[in-house]
């Protein structure tokens, strides 16, 4: 999954109600993966539910939920540093209640409780139910939290243009430098027909675009009854009406199989993009990251991937530093960087985690060099994208716009490239055309061509 976004806006559909007669307000801050904004999202929902309304401004909440994200130690310094800056707030407001949740609170509860006494409730992951803690109207909430929908319902607000939808929690390797499985357990699938409602749901209220969700999304499905997999999955959400365009983040190599890629050329929604984490091109360091594959056998699902659907667009995730990693060893992280040419690739430097195993080792390679190797990486990136995006000028692409910004209205392509074109026009959330007249390497630009409201 793509790490460190920090948003605060995207759960409560960036509107500021009307105050009503004894409304009570919350605000929530997000920093970490999506599958942090769908969980998010779920608070709201909850509270929404409970007759709370968001605010934007957390001086006017009544309730604060910080979401946090510990995969490095960026993000938990980050998420300390925002959970350290309320505490003047709860002393100008001591009826504020301030709620801690994500990868940093599971297991770390008491820790947590002496460092930041001004903390009223510490959740983990997904135990919405606890929020009634801090919420009693909860109390009055007669639907199963498990199972209500990470979207809140409201025929008075535009809808979100794309969701997402968490399928399976938690994760079953053991990669020797990640933290996520100490914090989010082992794999549990949640049962399709509740996938499906949900997406149902969400394409009742005119979103049109879902992204499925899971640390290891494609093992989606082992632990249920009769073992469906992602595959069975993509065929049941693609059947859903008013779906039109469905992608999945994000997948282990290991269980990238021929059938989940079948499926993704062969639905009409699943959209044409793939991302999928190698971390480092060498096999050494992939062994001792325990990743349980080789670079040869990531070469061959990339070719299967490739001939399999065309037009596919990649994406993938590394790692530069990881300790032991020599120059050598980075290089062939290089070599197969230029060799595969992704669309995307999100780097990382190290980063120690308490508890993992390759905490135990030395953290070898020193910060410069760390640095480095993270600017190779994206030098490199930005050749290879600058390349692959110049093939577009003059190419047509469906757009899906999201949003406006910097003047100009953004969307995406089914390839998940990024599209900027002008018009005076409000497009959002609708399916345009547009035609490529510049690039960059980090996006489109171009002409808008045709649109047509995916609402009429
Ligand atoms: N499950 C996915 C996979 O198999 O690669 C990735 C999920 S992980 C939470 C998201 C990304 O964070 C990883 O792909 C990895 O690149 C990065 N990451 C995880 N632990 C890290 C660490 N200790 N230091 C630096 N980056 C890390
Ligand atoms: Fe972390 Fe590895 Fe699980 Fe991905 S597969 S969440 S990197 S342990």
């Amino acid at each position: 999954m793509i790490p460190l976004t920090v948003t605060n806006e995207k759960h409560d559909r960036q509107v500021e109600e009307p105050a009503l007669d004894g409304a009570k307000r919350f605000f929530v801050w997000t920093v970490g993966c999506q599958m942090n904004e769908a969980e998010s999202s779920k608070a709201s929902a909850i509270l929404r539910q409970a007759g709370y309304l968001p605010t934007q401004m957390e001086e006017s909440a009544d309730v604060i939920i910080v979401n946090s994200c510990v995969v490095r130690q960026a993000a938990e310094d980050k998420v300390a540093g925002k959970v350290g800056s309320l505490l003047r707030l709860k002393q100008q407001k001591p009826d504020l209640k301030i709620a801690l949740t994500g990868c940093m609170v599971t297991g770390q509860q008491t820790k947590l409780a002496e460092r930041f006494p001004h903390v009223d409730l510490f959740y983990g992951p997904s135990e919405f139910e606890r929020l009634v803690e801090i919420a009693p109207e909860i109390e009055t909430v007669d639907v199963d939290l498990a199972e209500l929908p990470h979207y809140y319902q409201d025929e008075q607000v535009d809808p979100e243009v794309t969701a997402f939808v968490p399928i399976i929690y938690g994760c079953n390797f053991v990669c020797s430098y990640c933290i996520v499985p100490y914090r989010r357990g082992r794999e549990v699938s949640r049962r399709m027909r509740d996938i499906v409602a949900e997406v149902t749901d969400i394409a009742r209220r005119g979103v049109t675009e879902v992204t499925l969700l899971g640390q290891t999304v494609n093992a989606y499905g082992h632990d249920l009854p009769g073992q469906p997999d992602l595959a069975d999955l993509l065929a049941a959400v693609d059947a859903i009406d008013g779906i039109k365009r469905v992608r999945f983040l994000t997948s282990h190599p290991k269980y990238m199989s021929n059938r989940i890629i079948d499926a993704v050329a062969n639905l009409p929604s699943l959209c044409e993009h793939i991302n999928l984490p190698i971390q480092a091109g060498d096999d050494e360091v992939l062994r001792r990251m325990r990743r349980t594959y080789t670079v040869d056998y990531y070469r061959e699902r990339i070719a299967y991937i490739r001939e399999t659907i065309p037009g596919v667009t990649l994406a993938t995730d590394i790692i530069v530093g990881f300790p032991g990693e020599t120059a050598e060893q980075f290089d062939h992280t290089l070599e197969l960087l230029s060799e595969i040419e992704f669309d995307k690739v999100h780097v990382a430097m190290y980063s120690p985690r308490p508890g993992t195993l390759s905490n135990r080792w030395e953290d070898e390679v020193p910060w410069a060099e760390k640095k480095r190797r993270h600017r190779a990486v994206e030098e490199l990136q930005r050749e290879v994208c600058t390349r692959r995006n110049a093939r577009h000028v003059g190419a047509e692409f469906d757009v899906l716009v999201d949003g406006f910004s910097k003047g100009r209205w953004r969307g995406r392509t089914r390839g998940n490239q990024l599209v900027f074109f002008d018009s005076p026009d409000d497009w959002k959330g609708q399916y345009v055309t547009v035609r490529i007249t510049e690039t960059s390497p980090w996006y489109l630009l171009g002409n808008l061509m045709t649109g047509e409201s995916v609402k009429a």
